[in-house]
This record gives structure tokens, C-alpha cells and sequence, in this order.
């Protein structure tokens, strides 16, 4: 988990996911400093989501339901999207 750039305080797991929803900003809770996800960390994130749900949807499918595959795929893809907060990297921004 990432912390503040600013006091080293530990940003929290559902701050993190709000961000990664959004414009990618989260602020600190303690200094208030804002941060934003690097764009090499937009990209990891976009690695965990969309392209298991991508692969396993073309490729790794077991079933012939179309129904059933995005299900799964989209489950796939929510897994990922709640393990993003452990590999996501903050940079600080001081003009927001
Ligand atoms: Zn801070």
C-alpha cells in the first residue's frame, strides 16, 4: 500500500479504489497533500482489469454461454481491480 509522499502516513485500500475510479487524485489524511497514480500505474491497473477479462473471454473460457463468460470474466476483472491498491504508485501534486 502506498504512502503519503508528504508525512509517510498509509493511504487506505478504499482511498486508493476511489482513485483508481476516478481522475486518479486521493488526498492524504493527515497533511492533506494530494497525490495522483503515476501513469505507469494507470497502466498496471488497466493489466489487472481489463486484459485477465480480455484473455480469459476470448481464450481461456470453459463455457460456450456467452452470459456465463462475461460473468466469469467480469469477476476476473473485479479481483483484480480490488488486489489494484497493492501495486498502484502515488506522485505527489502540489498545484491541485
Ligand atoms: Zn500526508
Amino acid at each position: 500500500m502506498p504512502d503519503c509522499k508528504n508525512c509517510n502516513a498509509r493511504l487506505r485500500w478504499s482511498q486508493i479504489l476511489r482513485a483508481n475510479l476516478s481522475y486518479g487524485i486521493t488526498e492524504c489524511n493527515k497533511c492533506g497533500s494530494k497525490h495522483q497514480i503515476s501513469f505507469k500505474s494507470r497502466f498496471v491497473v488497466y493489466l489487472m482489469t481489463t486484459f485477465p477479462f480480455l484473455i480469459y473471454g476470448f481464450f481461456l473460457t470453459p463455457f460456450t454461454n456467452v452470459f456465463l463468460t462475461l460473468i466469469t470474466g467480469f469477476v476476473i476483472a473485479c479481483v483484480g481491480f480490488l488486489l489494484s491498491p497493492f501495486v498502484v504508485k502515488f506522485e505527489m501534486r502540489s498545484e491541485l
